[in-house]
């Protein structure tokens, strides 16, 4: 699947179809994206093609890990985060994609921050803080 930023100069394309989109309510996401949550695809750093130059960003995240968080330096356009324990992992940001290719939602995480009148989705694992503690 292909998705770009929204002036295109950066284009992403996933060589892999993903299990499900995490959404991420960690403050950081939320300000990184503007946005009160972030829907990610998680996809292995090989099957991942970026085309263009994005901007890099990072600073230590909720969970205490550095988060390098890319976005187009033209447009604006979240793109990719990297960091964590899963270094070979992009997060890769899945309001990139056309409408209505994505798959439904798997995992919540940092809900401690999540708004209280948002609702969970349905069948989703959920955690207070990282992805890591929703178990296998
Ligand atoms: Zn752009
Ligand atoms: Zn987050």
């Amino acid at each position: 699947m292909e998705g770009s930023c929204l002036c295109r100069g950066i284009k992403v394309r996933i060589n892999a179809k993903p299990d499900a989109v995490h959404v991420c309510h960690c403050t950081d996401c939320r300000q990184f994206t503007g946005a009160i949550a972030a829907f990610l695809l998680p996809v292995s750093r090989d099957k991942v093609t970026i085309t263009g130059y994005p901007s890099g960003y990072a600073n230590k995240s909720d969970a205490g890990v550095t988060v390098k968080r890319y976005f187009c330096g033209n447009c604006g356009s979240s793109l990719y985060d990297i960091g964590g324990q899963e270094t070979n992992m992009y997060y890769v940001h899945a309001g990139l994609f056309p409408s209505r290719t994505l798959p439904a939602p798997g995992k919540e995480i940092f809900l401690r921050s999540a708004e209280e009148w948002t609702i969970r989705y349905p069948g989703c694992k959920v955690s207070e803080t990282e992805v890591k503690n929703l178990g296998p």
